[in-house]
């Protein structure tokens, strides 16, 4: 009776961190975060079938390298399906098809807003109702970023990344991403940044950051928002893969406001004054890092939701 059910799919946004601020590492192993995440309009659409046994499959949309995305139970799609179901009790088997647009392993948190996505379309499938909390506390068991990608729109992160306040924004900003052939590790960008500090370290705590960002985001401005980027792990990032100093550099000179990396990178993330400014940071740099590595986008967009139910 269950593979009578209708197919349904789920869209959820990338992230930029227009702040990311890294605190002492925690008990837990995890650091404290300080971070303002933005949600762009580069996009994961999820789509839940009824089938015999659970499985996942991903394709690449707009060129996206899909070759690195797990295809077994540890795919975080499928991780998120079956957390779902336990926790309600639901013995219903689908298949996840992933379409990504999001670079994998870019620092935008693609396989968080895979999870988001799953999550959403297999609440509708099963009509659990569960509501946001709910979903957000569970996609917290899987992963920091899970969370935000529920919720989308533009807000402050804490803990380590999970609990989130919405922050006020005026307008659009408008992006452009360079993404970067080769991934980065999320914990080894971490590691690093531990290493480069040195036992000795301690938190200056707050420090204005934090402020200057949601001033700029309340007042609608793209030059003050520029000024207020800033990544406590871009160093690290740097120092792994050391062209993206250039990348960040070549940014700036096409013309962007602001150049930051994105999470924990490789991606770096554009930020410009109108959706021409970006059409024309694009055309600058594609003859240094070639057009299939740049994207435009805009921000902030809305978290993960239906988008329809094939009939
Ligand atoms: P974040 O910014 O949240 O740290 P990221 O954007 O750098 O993450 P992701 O694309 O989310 O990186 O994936 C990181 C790793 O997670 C991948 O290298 C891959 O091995 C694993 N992974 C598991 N499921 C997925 C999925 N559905 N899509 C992408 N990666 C997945």
């Amino acid at each position: 009776m269950s593979e009578n059910r209708p197919a349904v799919t789920a869209r959820a946004p990338a992230k930029v961190n227009l702040l990311l601020q890294v605190g002492p590492v925690r008990d837990d192993g995890f650091h404290d975060l300080v971070t303002v995440f933005q949600a762009v309009s580069l996009h994961e659409d999820v789509t839940v079938t009824p089938a015999a046994d659970w499985g996942v499959s991903v394709e690449g949309a707009g060129g996206t390298d899909v070759s690195g995305v797990p295809l077994d139970g540890s795919n975080l799609a499928l991780r998120a399906a079956r957390l779902l179901a336990g926790r309600a009790g639901v013995d219903e088997p689908v298949h996840l098809h992933v379409r990504k647009e999001v670079p994998v392993a870019g620092g935008m948190a693609g396989g968080s807003a895979d999870a988001a996505a799953a999550l959403v379309a297999c609440d509708a499938l099963w009509g659990l109702h569960t509501g946001l909390d709910g979903l957000a506390a569970l996609g917290a068991e899987l992963g920091s970023d899970v969370p935000f990608g529920l919720h989308g729109r533009t807000a402050v992160g804490t803990g380590r990344g999970e609990q989130l306040v919405p922050v006020l924004t005026r307008g659009s900003f408008h992006w452009v991403f360079v993404l970067d052939p080769a991934g980065l590790s999320t914990p080894r960008v971490f590691a690093e940044c531990d290493r480069r500090r040195g036992p000795g370290w301690t938190d200056p705590g707050a420090d204005g950051r934090l402020e200057a960002v949601e001033a700029a985001l309340r007042g609608g401005s793209a030059e003050a928002l520029a000024a207020a980027l800033s990544n406590d792990l871009a160093e690290a990032a740097c120092a792994l893969a050391p062209h993206l100093t250039r990348t960040l550099a070549a940014g700036r000179d096409a013309g962007a406001l602001g150049a930051v990396v994105s999470g924990s990178g490789p991606t770096v993330a554009l930020l410009t004054d109108s959706a021409a400014a970006a059409r024309d940071v694009v055309a600058a740099l594609t003859p240094e890092v070639g057009e299939g590595r740049l994207r435009t986008a805009s921000g902030p967009v809305v978290g993960a939701r239906v988008l329809e139910a094939v009939a």
